[in-house]
């Protein structure tokens, strides 16, 4: 049965350790765990999961970009599992954006993040994906991505100046738009 599953918050450890290389989609653990981690993040009205917020330390990610109270103007995107991904080339060009995260509720911060990324990953059929990726899902790619190697977006912003509170943001930026 799909169920969400507790989100773990800033400060776990299992958040800051490095995810290990999935050899196994076909089983039914990998499969499983996919559907729960596509629970959770509709449930958290997220726009991405990866495995480790559920302390599942695997390099899987969920990308599931959509219009919601926490991103209004986020594209409509199918979820999609992202399994031992690589980022194969990016954009010179870098830009800063608005992010959250599921693991650090009532913050948002201004990350920088290449504007343009060339990925690989395996899809959850086992088959090997190649696409690229822009602006707003090239972020939620690179967030997500982060967050196999124990990184959170706080640790990418250039100045705490750049972080700003939920209901600040929801003033500023969400009201706004
Ligand atoms: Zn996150």
């Amino acid at each position: 049965m799909t169920e969400s599953s507790p989100i773990i918050q800033l400060g776990n450890p299992i958040l800051r350790q490095k995810a290990t290389w999935v050899d196994n989609i076909h089983d039914e653990s990998v499969q499983q765990l996919i559907d729960d981690l596509i629970a959770t993040v509709a449930k958290a009205n997220g726009v991405g999961i990866a495995a480790p917020q559920i302390a599942e330390q695997k390099r899987l990610f969920i990308m599931a970009s959509r219009p919601n109270s926490r991103y209004p103007n986020a594209p409509e995107m199918e979820p999609t599992a992202t399994i031992n991904p690589r980022i194969v080339a990016h954009s010179t060009e870098v830009v800063k954006g608005w992010e959250g995260c599921l693991s650090i509720p009532g913050i948002r911060g201004l990350v920088p993040r290449y504007q343009a990324i060339e990925v690989e990953y395996t899809d959850r059929n086992g088959k090997l994906q190649k696409q690229e990726f822009t602006d707003f899902v090239a972020r939620i790619f690179q967030h997500e991505y982060d967050h196999l190697d124990g990184i959170v977006f706080v640790d990418r912003l250039e100045n705490t100046l750049d972080m700003i509170t939920e209901q600040e943001y929801q003033n500023r930026v969400v009201n706004k738009t």
